[in-house]
């Protein structure tokens, strides 16, 4: 059996009862499975000798006394044996309910080992629930029994309880417990079987052995997970086979040949890889990730160039109209007299609009898309769809992702982040797609100069401000709230908008935040962008893509409450010129240890990947942006912040595995095809949006 086979209820146990089953689901223990993986708090050494003063202190502990007498004393009909021990400092009473037969064990005299549960009461130090054992010359006649399991606990369970619970599942099936890790990877890994690291679980020999034992239960967690995942991506290749069209035309190369630089060897790279995934039988699904500003949109533009080359049709899907509108202006310049048929497709989209572009779509007059998701309306029939481009990915959540992945006509998905994924990430939220990384931006940036400035002098970053006005550059001053009067008091654009209007006059001052109309917001935004407005107040709305190269200067007031892939891309909006761009980070003291930590990292480093891998430590996995959807990121045993190394070799056994035994059909591998084929029954992804 595997442990996720044991899915008899612990009510099924010798003594446990359907109310401690109950109780135990507080703990999140369903099943036997539950049960036996149940990971102790702390191990006890019964091997230490404690006073029976330490011992009522702890509640709990081994110690050596000597019997100075027995008493009884009444209950009911009964009477009850007491038997008095003292050591060298104090005195107790070991209550012998249903147990008067130890009186003849343990005659006064004797002297004794005893490990119990041990409390204070009526002034008196007392057991009921206790081992005793006779000492010959000082020792016990077995060997101690070692480390101990001190469990989680919830109301009306014991500790006792809860072991002997454990020990009575470990009777019946710790023996006949199966591997969902095939033997040879778990030779080639040193990892324990699970029968063994089960017993070492709950019966360590040495905490050696029981730190071995969560890491096989790690180890084992993280091979499920990721096998599922390369699993199911073989199986969409698999189904999804077909012939890959011919190119008709050539489009790329004109559009090369009119580019003002050439592509930095990165974005060569990446390219490389994304028309390589295009070139096989099967869709493609991949992750293109690089910081803000190296030159994805360019990546993007030649792959869809590829697909147009061969008949096909071409969404690119961003998360909001503006930055549709900017990327189909950039686009139409470098595409001009291509014979490439661009649209736009919003949601404000008047009706006509939408009924011509859905007759478009539907004859292929229209080849290349750029739009919200306003693009995927049940209303467009596309001709052929063949690439799917996610700008901006991590706005979208998981399901809408996969959700693209099955429509109809299976195109090749590439989808774009500007907010680096941790490794551990990108191996889990995108563990069934390959990933393309673009770490060189292009030449001749210079990193973008942050400061720190405590609220109150805030004046100095205004007159900073207004010299870049003065040198002829922009600036953007970003606040966390719209209006004044939160509750958490903070400046608001509203506010500061007035205000630094009149600060730094004549210059123009523009605002922007998500309550404005569309329009209105588009419409501030271009004039920013034409540098009609010489600084832009805004609410983080600015955050996603907006590209000012004359920009130069980013004031985020409040910095302390943004986030850090927040903060990070805010920083990213400005830098894209040629001149010294700065970030002024204004704080608000107190600050809180995350609040101070965040701030530190931004003034660190400017290394987009450095800063995901610090966000992932503070916030933990499942706070992050995007992967907030995901509640499979949280696993029981492993951590991504922690398990990252177990994760790269698991998902490489697994693709060894997979090569030599595509559906698991080796009887080697019978344990694990149906522990794999079982979590994904349990645990069915979630189609959220
Ligand atoms: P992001 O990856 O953040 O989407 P963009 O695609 O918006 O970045 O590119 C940022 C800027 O860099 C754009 O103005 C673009 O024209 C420019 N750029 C892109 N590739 C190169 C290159 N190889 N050399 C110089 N500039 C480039
Ligand atoms: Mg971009």
């Amino acid at each position: 059996m595997l442990i996720s086979e044991l899915t008899d209820s612990p009510s099924t146990l010798p003594g446990f009862g359907a109310r401690r089953a109950q109780r135990v689901r507080r703990l999140g223990v369903e099943t036997v499975g539950d049960l036996l993986t149940l990971v102790p708090r702390r191990y006890e050494d019964r091997s230490r000798v404690i006073s029976l003063a330490e011992a009522a202190q702890y509640g709990e502990g081994l110690v050596h006394a000597t019997v100075v007498d027995h008493a009884y004393f009444p209950r009911g009909r009964q009477r009850t044996l007491k038997i008095l021990i003292r050591d060298e400092g104090s005195v107790a009473s070991l209550v012998c309910f249903g147990r008067n037969f130890l009186a003849k064990s343990f005659p006064p005299g004797t002297d004794l080992a005893v490990y119990g549960q041990f409390s204070l009461r009526y002034g008196e130090i007392q057991t009921a629930s206790f081992e005793a054992e006779r000492l010959v010359d000082g020792q016990t006649v077995h060997p101690a029994p070692g480390l101990v399991p001190v469990y989680p606990l919830t109301d009306g369970i014991s500790q006792v309880q809860l072991r002997d619970a454990v020990n009575a599942a470990l009777e019946r099936w710790g023996d006949a417990i199966e591997d969902e890790v095939p033997a040879a990877i778990r030779s080639a890994e040193g990892l324990a079987s699970m029968a063994e690291a089960i017993g070492w679980l709950h019966r360590p020999p040495s905490t050696e052995h029981a730190e071995r034992a969560i890491q096989r239960l790690v180890w084992g967690e993280l091979f499920v997970f990721q096998l599922r995942l390369a699993q199911d991506a073989q199986r969409r290749r698999r189904q999804r086979r077909r012939p890959r069209p011919a190119a008709g035309r050539t489009l790329a190369a004109p559009v090369r040949e009119r580019l003002p630089f050439s592509l930095t060897a990165d974005q060569e790279r990446v390219l490389a890889e994304i028309l390589g995934d295009m070139e096989r039988p099967w869709p493609m699904s991949r992750l293109l990730q690089g910081d803000v500003g190296s030159g994805k949109t360019l990546v993007a533009l030649l792959t869809a160039l590829f697909a147009i080359e061969r008949g096909q049709q071409v969404a690119l899907m961003v998360p909001t109209e503006l930055l549709a509108r900017q990327h189909a202006r950039n686009i139409g310049v470098l595409l001009a007299d291509v014979d490439v048929h661009p649209a736009l497709a919003l949601g404000s989209m008047p009706t006509a609009s939408r009924r011509e572009l859905a007759a478009a779509l539907g004859d292929g007059a229209v080849d290349l898309v750029i739009g919200t998701h306003a693009l995927f309306s049940e209303s467009f029939a596309w001709a052929n769809l063949g690439l799917v481009i996610i700008d901006e990915q991590h706005r979208f959540g998981v399901g809408q992702r996969e959700r693209l992945q099955e429509r109809g006509q299976a195109p090749d998905v590439l989808m774009m982040s500007a907010t680096p994924i941790p490794r551990s990430l990108a191996l889990t939220a995108f563990g069934d797609s390959e990933v393309s990384t673009i770490r060189e931006l292009p030449p001749g940036r210079k990193p973008v100069r942050t400061h720190l400035t405590r609220m109150g002098n805030e004046e100095r970053v205004y007159t900073f401000v207004q010299r870049e006005l003065e040198a002829g550059h922009q600036a953007y001053l970003v606040y966390p709230a719209i209006e004044s009067g939160g509750a958490r008091g903070y400046r608001s654009a509203e506010e500061m908008h007035r205000e630094l209007q009149s600060r730094l006059a004549p210059y123009r001052i523009g605002l922007a935040h998500s309550r404005m109309d569309d329009t209105e917001r588009a419409a501030t935004m271009e004039a920013f962008s034409r540098g009609e407005l010489q600084a832009l107040v805004a609410t983080s709305v600015v955050e996603v893509g907006v590209d000012v190269p004359n920009a130069t200067c980013m004031v985020i007031e409040h910095a302390e409450v943004f986030g850090l892939a927040a903060l990070h891309q805010l920083r990213g909006r400005v830098g894209r010129g040629n001149a010294q761009a700065y970030c002024l980070l204004v704080y608000q003291e107190p600050l809180s240890d995350d609040g101070r930590e965040r701030l530190r990292v931004m003034y660190e480093s400017t290394d987009g990947f450095h800063i995901a891998e610090e966000d992932l430590r503070i916030r933990g996995p499942g706070e992050l942006q995007g992967s907030r959807q995901s509640g499979f990121l949280e696993f029981r045993f492993a951590d991504i912040r922690h398990h990252m190394r177990q994760m790269v070799a698991a998902r490489e056994r697994i693709a060894e595995l997979l090569r030599d035994d595509p559906d698991l059909v080796h009887p080697d591998h019978a344990a694990t095809r149906r522990a794999v084929d079982e979590a994904r029954e349990r645990q069915p992804r979630e189609e959220t949006s």
